[in-house]
């Protein structure tokens, strides 16, 4: 079944056209890459589909709701409860540590913190961060960054995960690293992603690809 799914969908920041007729689906438990050149659209349609940005036109779903009309409640609403995001640099709170960092998403639902900081310790093993729970976030390496990023994005149990160059400022073994345990986490909770990226071996890790290009979707395709 469909969970995610956008359709002609156009965007301009001022007179700028940044899509110009995007469409793409994902199914439950699917990850989908999405690629293209720099600047041709992908990050916007990304936040098109997480209810961060209203398009100019065209529909975007989640779960068979439209979330284009929604309310900014609603959909600040829906992006606490069902969605989890994960960005190219981190975005950790340096001064909090690991643990809080990865608690966050819990905390923002009006979880307790005894009880928040308890869920997210078994992400620490899962991805290899043993003894790193107390580190603060500013002292982590760029591949600790990640993971941590990584955990607090999949700690809610989100049913899509929102990846936006996750390994984009990663040397490529780290990165590959990372792509193995965003894909084998997201498999075990059955979590859909959306993966933007634009090196094909990040998209090797996808089910499926859509193409991106000067705002249009071009093709999708099978993962060979
Ligand atoms: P990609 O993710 O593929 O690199 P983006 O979606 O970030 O592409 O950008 C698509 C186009 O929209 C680019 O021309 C970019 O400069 C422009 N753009 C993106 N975000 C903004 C913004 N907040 N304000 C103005 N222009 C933007
Ligand atoms: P990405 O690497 O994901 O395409 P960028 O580094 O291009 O992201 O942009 C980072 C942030 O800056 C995004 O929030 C994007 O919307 C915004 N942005 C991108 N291009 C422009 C632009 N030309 N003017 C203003 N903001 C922009």
């Amino acid at each position: 079944t469909t969970l995610v799914e956008a359709r002609d969908v156009t965007l301009s920041f001022g007179s700028t056209p940044a899509l110009r007729g995007a469409s793409l689906s994902a199914e439950a438990g699917e990850i989908l890459a999405v690629m293209g050149p720099s600047g041709s659209g992908k990050s916007t349609l990304l936040h098109c589909l997480a209810g961060i940005l209203t398009p100019g036109s065209g529909e975007v779903r989640f779960d068979g709701r439209r979330v284009d009309t929604m309310g900014e409640a609603e959909r600040s609403a829906l992006r606490r409860d069902r969605f989890g995001f994960v960005f190219q640099f981190g975005q950790l709170v340096p001064e909090l540590t690991a643990e809080e960092n990865v608690a966050l998403p819990l905390l923002l639902g009006g979880m307790r913190r005894g009880a928040a900081v308890r869920q997210a310790h078994p992400w620490f093993e899962r991805l290899g961060l043993d003894g790193l729970e107390r580190r603060r976030s500013g002292e982590l390496s760029g591949g600790q960054a990640q993971r941590v990023a990584l955990a607090r994005g999949l700690v809610a149990s989100p049913r899509v995960l929102f990846a936006d160059e996750p390994t984009g400022a990663l040397d490529s073994l780290t990165g590959e690293q990372v792509m193995e345990l965003l894909v084998s986490a997201a498999r075990e909770q059955g979590t859909t992603v959306i993966l933007v990226t634009h090196e094909p071996r990040v998209a090797a890790y996808a089910d499926r690809e859509v193409i991106v290009r000067d705002g249009r979707t071009t093709s999708i395709g099978v993962i060979s």
